[in-house]
């Protein structure tokens, strides 16, 4: 069993992240708490807190970016689920020993220093999840 707790954010891929800034704010009242860029990953990622979970805009910062791929391929749109849980590296070691294929066979760097991975899209049709687990 793996120690997924709740929703933590949906992740969306954005080509212009003060556009849609603009439309979270701006248009729907939402205020955006932090803007962090995560370099490694050529990300730059926006939160927006929405009761218990939060929307997560992400901007590529460069062409190899960790999204880039999926925008040329998908366009702008839900990037990845991701499920906060409280122990991701059990998690992912459970995750394949049952045949799981992961993207990252270990937790990288997320915002705010959290430890982040992402199950591939083949294991749940489609959908990308990422698994993250928060600096307590
Ligand atoms: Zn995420």
């Amino acid at each position: 069993m793996t120690h997924i707790t709740h929703l933590d954010h949906i992740a969306i891929a954005t080509k212009n992240l003060t556009e849609s800034l603009d439309f979270f704010e701006k248009k729907l009242g939402l205020i955006c708490t932090h803007i962090e860029d995560l370099p490694e990953r050529g990300i730059r990622v926006a939160m927006i807190p929405l009761g218990d979970t939060r929307i997560e805009l992400i901007e590529a910062m460069r062409e190899d970016s960790e999204i880039s791929a999926f925008l040329q391929k998908r366009g702008p749109g839900i990037h990845h689920l991701a499920f906060a849980t409280k122990n991701i590296h059990d998690d992912m070691k459970t995750l394949q020993e049952q045949e799981i294929v992961l993207i990252n066979e270990k937790p990288t760097q997320g915002a705010h220093g959290a430890e982040v991975g992402f199950i591939h899209p083949k294991n749940s049709g489609g959908l990308l999840i990422e698994l993250c687990q928060h600096k307590d």
